[in-house]
């Protein structure tokens, strides 16, 4: 995990963030997914100053593996002087050993977001689940984090006043918003009071934003009025001159012409798995990854 130097806004990470999401649903089936209902909760997390260093980095690391679901692994964590935030080794197990940068023995409150990150990396590792290349991986790993329900401490971290920020992860802040919203989608979950960070929240809300944007899709049927008048005239266009590949849209049409079957495809909102359907008006649909009903009108 690298340490925040200056802070990126904003969502230039998306699609890598949403092909995240959908690895995980492949991965963990969606009742794997359902598994991690609750998300770990800021009690079972807090650290303060006077507590113990090693002690209570021991204890907030267990919190974390069983937020994790990973019953027989046991971190070992360790503080050094090192350029990173912090590293874990990936070996057999059961003993995983986790380095953190010194400077956390002074930041104690933001332990558990680094230990965060590094565990979920422990986890993917058994899982086999990997992206190509540092950059996208490490992006797959805060995604998790946050999908699986420990990731609003990653954006909690997130600081800025007038002499200094801090961050730590790949994603941007508002990245982070997005996938916590992700998540407060599926399990009802409202992660805001758990902020401490003014920050984080506003970041949070940007998120949930651009979360609630993907709900509003054509051919979903909480499109609004001009995106539902963009798709009318697309599917006119596609009707008519069937090999036109739709540009830069969310939606894209195929098939058509004089013998009918046109179809359109479209990322599911929940998990980002691309649904196709015949082009037919109202219909209800079901994704086949992680099974969320949707009201469309294609
Ligand atoms: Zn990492
Ligand atoms: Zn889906």
């Amino acid at each position: 995990m690298v340490n925040g130097s200056e802070v990126v806004h904003g969502f230039p990470h998306l699609d890598t963030v949403r092909e995240a999401i959908t690895a995980l649903y492949r991965r963990l089936s969606p009742d794997g997914v359902l598994a991690y209902g609750t998300s770990v909760l800021p009690a079972d997390v807090a650290f303060a100053d006077h507590d113990d260093l090693h002690l209570g980095a021991q204890r907030v690391a267990r919190a974390l593996v069983q937020q994790l679901r990973l019953p027989d692994a046991r971190m070992i964590v360790s503080f050094r002087e090192m350029e990173h935030a912090a590293s874990v080794e990936l070996a057999a197990g059961p003993e995983y050993f986790i380095e953190l940068n010194d400077r956390f023995r002074k930041h104690r409150r933001d332990i558990g977001a680094a230990l965060a990150h590094e565990i979920m990396h422990v986890l993917l590792h058994r899982l086999d689940l990997s992206f190509a290349g540092t950059r996208d991986n490490e992006i797959l790993t805060d995604t998790a984090t946050t999908y699986l329900g420990a990731g609003w401490l990653l954006l909690d971290a997130f600081r800025e006043d007038r002499l200094s920020s801090q961050k730590l992860g790949y994603l941007t802040p508002e990245e982070f918003g997005y996938v916590l919203a992700k998540r407060s989608e599926v399990f009802g979950e409202d992660p805001s009071p758990w902020f401490t960070s003014p920050q984080a929240y506003t970041a949070f809300a940007k998120g949930r934003a651009q979360a609630q944007h993907d709900r509003r899709q054509p051919p979903l049927t909480a499109a609004g009025w001009a995106g539902r008048r963009r798709y009318a005239k697309e599917r006119r266009h596609a009707l008519e001159h069937p090999h036109a590949a739709g540009k830069g849209s969310p939606y894209a049409f195929e098939g058509g012409g004089p013998d009918g079957g046109l179809k359109v495809s479209f990322p599911c909102p929940t998990c980002r798995q691309r649904i196709r359907l015949p082009v037919r008006g109202r219909v209800r649909a079901r994704c086949g990854l992680c099974r969320t009903v949707l009201e469309c009108d294609t």
